[in-house]
């Protein structure tokens, strides 16, 4: 396919923005699949926070990172993305230059904790407050779960809602596929 799927464009938007050296934040750490994308794609002098409400997730994180080697530049917080702000050290506020949710459950975890709409549109909100000046947030959305159509509506009713003069707004998705594929939501800050 020459269309990037989901995860790669995510993926492409994050290569786009980071380089060396920089801050970033995974606000969903789940497995670490994405904290380690950043924690290489930042390198040993970036910083990366990660953030997740469930120990399992830090400790998979944990491991995987220690696995590659590419610990020394994450700080893994186990507590709720909604206290974002408070969490990442001020040193960080108005440098970090991506951010990355993948909503929804921990794959091969429990199903019953999700991500939730009131906490989601919290940490978003803090995000854009202490992002830099061109800089971008990814949300992936799965929309699969109950809880997950809420939290869809309500993440794209607050995005819609972002002054044009400030951010740029973006949804990605493939509008043929069957049983509520994920897509995109990426918010880039100017
Ligand atoms: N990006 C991850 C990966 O590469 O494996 C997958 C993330 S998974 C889809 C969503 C994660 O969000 C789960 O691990 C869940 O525990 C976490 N989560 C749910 N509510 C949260 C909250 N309020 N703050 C931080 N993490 C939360």
């Amino acid at each position: 396919m020459k269309l990037k799927g989901i995860l790669p464009f995510a993926r492409f938007l994050l290569d786009e923005f980071l380089q060396e050296g920089d801050t970033a934040v995974d606000a969903t750490c789940g497995n670490g699949n994405d904290t380690l994308y950043l924690a290489k794609k930042v390198g040993k002098s970036g910083s990366i926070f990660g953030f997740d409400i469930q120990e399992q997730a830090i400790e998979n994180t944990g491991k995987k990172l220690r696995e590659h080697n590419e610990n020394n530049q994450v700080t893994l917080v186990h507590a709720s993305h909604a206290s974002i702000k408070a969490e990442i050290p001020e040193v960080h506020h108005g440098r970090v230059k991506a951010a990355i949710f993948n909503l929804g459950y921990l794959p091969g975890g429990d199903k019953e904790v999700v991500t939730s709409p009131a906490s989601t549109l919290k940490a978003v909100e803090q995000l854009l407050e202490i992002m830099a000046k061109v800089s971008i947030l990814i949300l992936v959305i799965y929309s699969g779960h109950p809880e997950g159509k809420v939290e869809k509506d309500k993440v794209l009713k607050y995005a819609m809602s972002l002054d044009q003069k400030n951010y740029h707004v973006l949804q990605y998705n493939f509008i043929n596929q069957k049983n509520d594929p994920p897509f995109i939501i990426a918010i880039e800050k100017r």
